[in-house]
C-alpha cells in the first residue's frame, strides 16, 4: 500500500497491478485468520455445541457434487462411491464437512492433470469409513506424519504456488480428534494417496411421531 501511496497518481497500470496483489494478499490473510480461528476453537477444551446426528451419505454427495467443477477444470475424474444404506455419526455437520471438503481439495490439489480422485463411503459393522483416494504426486513415508502439524508443507516451494496456508491437514485432524475418529494415510511418491477415516456409526437412527431423528 505504502509502493502505490508512492507512485505518481497518472500511473495507472502499476497501481492496477498493485492493487491486485494488495487484494490478493488481503484475501490470504483473512482465510489464514479465519483458519487458525478455527483451530484453536477446535484445540479448545471448552464446552462446545452438541453433536447431532448426521449423515455421511447427504454430506458425501454435497461435497462430491461441490467439487466436480474444480475437478473438471483441473482435469480430474471425480467419482463418489455412496451405499444406498444412510450412514449416520453423532457429531458436528459443518465441521465433518469441513473436514472432507478438504481432503478432497487436497487431492484434486496434488493431483496432475488427466489424474482421478474417488471418494467413498462404506459400513464396516459398527464403524464408517470414508476414503477419499487419489493418482497425485503422493507423499515420502518420512513425511507422512508431519503433514498434519501446523503449516507444515511437502514442498514448500510447489506449495507457495499453490496458493494454500498448509492448515488444511492440520484442521482436519483437529476435527477427527473431536469426533473421536481414526484417520490413517497411505502413500506411495509418484502413484498417489489415499486418506481415510473411521467414525463409529450411530445406533439405528429411527423417526419418532413428530418425524425427528432420535437415537435408540
Ligand atoms: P491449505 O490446505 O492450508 O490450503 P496445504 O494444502 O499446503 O494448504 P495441508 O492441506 O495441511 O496444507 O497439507 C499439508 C501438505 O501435505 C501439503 O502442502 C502437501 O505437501 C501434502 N499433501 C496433503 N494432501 C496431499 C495429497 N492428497 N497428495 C499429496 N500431498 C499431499
Ligand atoms: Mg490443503
Amino acid at each position: 500500500m505504502e509502493a502505490i501511496l508512492r507512485l505518481p497518481s497518472g500511473d495507472r497500470k502499476n497501481v492496477d497491478m498493485m492493487l491486485n496483489t494488495v487484494e490478493r494478499q488481503g484475501r490470504r490473510l483473512s482465510h489464514l485468520i479465519a483458519d487458525l480461528l478455527l483451530l484453536s476453537s477446535l484445540e479448545k477444551n471448552g464446552v462446545s455445541e452438541p453433536f447431532q446426528p448426521c449423515c455421511l451419505n447427504d454430506i458425501i454427495a454435497d461435497l462430491s457434487e461441490e467439487f466436480l467443477e474444480l475437478a473438471i477444470a483441473s482435469n480430474i475424474r471425480l467419482s463418489a462411491q455412496i451405499p444406498e444404506e444412510q450412514i449416520y455419526v453423532s457429531g458436528h455437520e459443518q465441521q465433518l464437512y469441513r473436514l472432507v471438503s478438504n481432503l478432497i481439495a487436497n487431492a484434486i490439489q496434488y493431483t496432475p492433470d488427466g489424474g482421478t480422485v474417488g471418494v467413498s463411503l462404506k459400513r464396516r459393522e459398527r464403524t464408517a469409513v470414508v476414503a477419499i483416494e487419489d493418482s497425485g504426486i503422493g507423499i515420502p513415508a518420512g513425511e507422512q506424519n508431519r503433514i498434519f502439524e501446523r503449516f507444515y508443507r511437502v514442498d514448500s516451494h510447489r506449495s507457495r504456488k499453490a496458493g494454500g496456508t498448509g492448515l488444511g491437514l492440520a484442521i482436519v485432524r483437529a476435527i477427527a480428534l473431536k469426533h473421536q475418529a481414526h484417520l490413517k494415510v497411505e502413500s506411495q511418491p509418484g502413484c498417489g494417496s489415499i486418506f481415510t477415516l473411521e467414525i463409529a456409526v450411530l445406533s439405528e437412527p429411527i423417526k419418532d411421531n413428530k418425524n425427528s431423528i432420535i437415537n435408540i
